[in-house]
């Protein structure tokens, strides 16, 4: 309940954070606090200085370009869920409870990495890439690489996540299938899917899945066995079997390795079901 002392910073612009977490490598950045806090609170983390972004409007905008979506790191859960972007609002909407919405950010959770957050299963199949600032400047990566593993961001010391840019799908069909013990919980399972249909028939199909693996994964081969075909039950059955065995989950309390991978199966029926019928 009670966190270990800190000093407090409060930056006045992203060169500062990246000067001082470079100097200061127990440093940790203070984004929407709903990950950092509640460690601190456990005492699992005792970094010497928080550095509070807040104030950085430079991190906070969400731009709706002609291609691509820009989100700035500090964006909220609610503003993304309020903008009616495909797929990623649908996540925005299942992460955690309204209090938590209000102030978690989609670069907190990307830079905080847990295996069971909403987000990555859509940023892996939508082909995000994350722009990272560091002291030397600034560098573009795919989301698939800078998730490493999970808690494991590519952020050097001193690197902030800037912004985090998906490709516009507008004219696609989308659905996030969060299964969970009760409103407000981490996922149990999460599968999310992006599809293009053109008369009935697939054209383009991403299967993310999240919280079955050490990081968000792509159902590759699934996706194959979709494409150029009408969706049927025989096909539902096949594909979403596929899905399955890509997940690799660990048993823990929110069930058994064998119990979240047949809701893999299921959880990706239902998604795959939903975008195709929308
Ligand atoms: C009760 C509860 C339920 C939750 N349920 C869910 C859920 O269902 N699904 C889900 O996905 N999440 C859930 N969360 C997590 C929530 O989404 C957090 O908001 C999120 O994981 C972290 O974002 P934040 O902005 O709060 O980051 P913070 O807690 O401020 O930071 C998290 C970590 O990221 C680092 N960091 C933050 N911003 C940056 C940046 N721009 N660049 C570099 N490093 C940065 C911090 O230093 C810290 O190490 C839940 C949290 C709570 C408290």
């Amino acid at each position: 309940m009670y966190p270990p002392k800190f000093g407090y910073v409060i930056p006045d612009s992203i060169d500062e954070v990246n000067e001082f977490l470079s100097e200061h490598e127990d440093a940790k950045a203070l984004a929407g606090g709903h990950s950092l806090i509640p460690m601190l609170k456990l005492r699992i983390l005792r970094p010497s200085y928080l550095v509070e972004l807040k104030g950085l409007n430079e991190l906070h905008y969400l731009v709706n370009e002609q291609k691509r979506i820009r989100i700035g790191a500090l964006t909220t859960h609610y503003e993304i869920l309020k903008s009616n972007l495909p797929l990623l609002s649908e996540a925005a909407s299942t992460v955690a409870d309204p209090q938590v919405r209000n102030m978690g950010t989609i670069g907190g959770v990307i830079s905080h990495l847990d295996p069971s957050a909403d987000y990555p299963a859509s940023l892996i199949a939508m082909d995000a890439t994350v722009k990272i600032k560091g002291v030397k400047g600034e560098r573009e990566e795919p989301f698939k690489d800078f998730a490493k593993d999970m808690f494991s961001p590519d952020l050097n010391p001193g690197d902030l996540v800037k912004e985090i840019i998906v490709p516009d799908f507008s004219g696609y069909t989308y659905s996030y299938k969060k299964l969970e013990r009760r409103a407000g919980d981490f996922a149990i399972v999460g599968v999310a899917v992006l599809m293009r249909k053109e008369s009935g028939v697939i054209k383009d199909v991403r299967i993310g899945l999240t919280a079955v693996n050490n990081k968000a994964v792509r159902a590759y081969e699934a996706e194959k066995m979709l494409l150029d075909r009408s969706l049927d039950d025989k096909l539902l059955e096949e594909a979403s079997t596929k899905a399955m065995e890509y997940a690799n989950p660990t048993s823990d309390i929110r069930g058994s390795s064998e119990y979240k991978k047949k809701m893999t199966k299921v959880m990706t029926k239902r998604a795959l079901l939903d975008a195709y019928k929308r």
